[in-house]
């Protein structure tokens, strides 16, 4: 049963890493498009301010809790978010479970050239892993000409993964919108982890991020763009969050998408991969580098 706990009104999936991953796998192989976001205190502080926003969170397929606060937030409720699930962490299990099942994956957003970069990095750290195609749109601010562009280019990819990297609540916004004309089973938002993959930010060691204090190093390495976000943005809404922990509140969960493929999750497990052997005739391969924008 799909298991989700309330954070301000945003639900978060009761998951850890290898559920999140099973879960995606149950995804691939129904075939049908489904959302997963990768939620933090920025998604709780936009979501409380925006109800669109919120109602795509609550209405995707799979939340995970990218941020220790969450976590931390959770502990006092019956239903307890297991641990922090992140974007990038989940990029990496993906890669694998798409060696493992023949299934590829594309990589859209972040400055040019970035997508590109993390795909040559899952490659050599996966050897066989399929990129379907990379692409990072040349400005921050897309046109409607470059939507049309990225929506074209994985169409014609049609990769059974879709990592979209515009930040929140852009990418969230992006992938509601094109979800049903770009049909990729999974389509997940996965904010700065390119930069991390590709090296472009250094990624906090271990110990920091379980400690909660990822913002801080990511602070440190880009105070001029994430000051406000998180000083005078996320702060208030994480005392908020914690208030809200300490006193308990819970409000009733919507059920608007609850997992229709988990019957088929144990099966899954011990199933070849469905699109196996159709790789070569009908799926358009596209080489690492042919979607690089610079
Ligand atoms: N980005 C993008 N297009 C935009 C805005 C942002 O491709 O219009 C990219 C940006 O280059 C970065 C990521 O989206 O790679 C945003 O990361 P951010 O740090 O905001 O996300 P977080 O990890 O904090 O959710």
């Amino acid at each position: 049963m799909r298991t989700r706990v309330n954070l301000l009104d945003t639900l978060i999936d009761c998951v850890d890493a290898d559920q999140a991953v099973a879960q995606i796998d149950a995804f691939v192989q129904s075939k049908r498009p489904h959302h997963v976001v990768t939620a933090n205190v920025d998604f709780l502080r936009l979501a409380s301010q925006d109800a669109g926003f919120q109602g795509i969170v609550n209405d995707a397929d799979l939340v995970l809790a990218d941020g220790m606060p969450l976590v931390w937030a959770s502990r006092r409720r019956s239903t307890p978010l297991p641990c922090r699930v992140t974007g990038v962490d989940m990029i990496m299990a993906c890669a694998q479970l798409a060696v493992k099942r023949g299934y590829s994956i594309f990589l859209l957003g972040a400055a040019p050239g970035v997508a590109y970069e993390t795909a040559e990095v899952l490659q050599q750290r996966f050897p066989g892993l399929r990129i379907a195609g990379t692409y990072s749109p040349p400005s921050a601010e897309m046109a409607d000409h470059d939507d049309d562009v990225c929506v074209r280019m994985v169409r014609a990819a049609q990769p059974d993964l879709l990592f979209v990297a515009f930040g929140a609540p852009k990418q969230e916004h992006w992938i509601r919108a094109h979800q049903a004309t770009l049909n990729v089973p999974v389509c997940m938002g996965v904010g700065g982890s390119f930069d991390m993959l590709a090296g472009n930010v250094r990624r906090a060691p271990v110990w920091i991020q379980r400690h909660g204090l990822e913002w801080l190093y990511r602070l440190a390495q880009e105070p001029r763009r994430l000051w406000k976000r998180y000083i005078v943005h996320d702060l208030p809404v994480f005392v908020r969050l914690m208030r809200q922990s300490r006193d308990g509140a819970t409000v009733p969960q919507p059920a608007s998408r609850p997992w229709l493929v988990e019957e088929t999750l144990a099966e899954s497990a011990f199933r070849e991969p469905a699109r196996k052997g159709d790789s070569g005739a009908k799926r358009s391969e596209i080489p690492v580098g042919a979607g690089r924008s610079a």
